[in-house]
């Protein structure tokens, strides 16, 4: 049979990368990033040697790039079976210091990216009448957080787009889920200072932060015929953060 594809937006480093090496055990794998090039050629050379594996820079915030990039994976293996959109950004402040700048450009990474990602690729996987599409969004989507309005505005609108696109693709055969991880150690919580990150422990019921194979295990099974009858649904992965 042949080789699935899976593309993994922000696959450059943190959990998009464990994601990309989990998959390519099984699929051909597409790496996307923004900047760092270095990073993801790095990825490249690490995913697992069975399959045939790319990395693509685009930025997933612009619809133009992202048309172009679906179209260079279409050509190059004829089928897309995979959409994980991973890619994200934080520009956290108190709203009131929040510039527009900072909240549209997390909003446009965040929320729009998605959009853009799905809409380039469901046609092609309209045609195959199959697909699976997992959305990362985040526990903050769901709660909220103080400092972060941006963030969790553009999280739970990726719930909120989860849910609705599902509903539209299901009769199609293409699933979509979301994934909402809660304190996962990478770069993007690594700068957090040490008092908040007590604070969030102290809030974690299995006493501890999460892995990046923690997440990449659940994607791994949304992607999965082991999950054939989940569609519209938010899986936590968060310690019991969030109950
Ligand atoms: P990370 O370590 O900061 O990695 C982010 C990735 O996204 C990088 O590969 C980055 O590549 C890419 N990226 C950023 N802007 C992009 C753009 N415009 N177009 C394409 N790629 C772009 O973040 P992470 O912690 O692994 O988080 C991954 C996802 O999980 C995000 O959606 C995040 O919101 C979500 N999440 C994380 C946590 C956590 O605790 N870490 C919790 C909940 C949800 P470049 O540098 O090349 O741009």
């Amino acid at each position: 049979m042949e080789r699935k594809t899976a593309f993994i937006s922000g696959a450059s480093r943190g959990i998009g990368e464990c994601i990309a090496k989990t998959l390519s055990k099984e699929y051909d794998v597409i790496i996307n990033y923004s900047n760092s090039e270095e990073s993801a050629n790095n990825v490249l050379a690490q995913l697992d040697p069975s399959g045939h594996h790319k990395a693509i820079k685009c930025n997933v915030a612009k619809g133009e790039e992202v048309e172009a990039m679906m179209k260079e994976i279409i050509d190059t293996y004829g089928h897309i079976d995979v959409i994980v959109n991973n890619a994200g950004i934080t520009r956290d402040n108190l709203l009131l210091r929040m510039s527009e700048e900072d909240f549209d450009s997390v909003i446009d990474v965040n929320l729009k990216g998605c959009y853009n990602c799905i809409r380039y690729a469901t046609r092609q996987m309209m045609k195959q009448r199959s697909g699976c599409i997992v959305n990362m969004a985040s526990v903050v989507g769901i709660m909220g957080n103080a400092g972060q309005a941006n963030y969790a505005a553009s999280k739970g609108g990726v719930i909120a787009l989860t849910k609705s696109v599902a509903r539209e693709l299901a009769g199609r055969g293409i699933r979509v889920n979301a994934v909402a991880p809660g304190f996962i150690d990478t770069a993007m919580t690594q700068k957090l200072d040490d008092t908040v990150k007590k604070q969030m422990l102290s809030g974690i019921p299995l006493k501890r932060f999460g892995d990046v194979q923690d997440v990449a295990n659940v994607v791994k099974f949304l992607c999965s015929e082991e999950s054939a009858y989940i569609t519209g649904q938010v899986i936590n992965v968060d310690g019991g953060m969030v109950m």
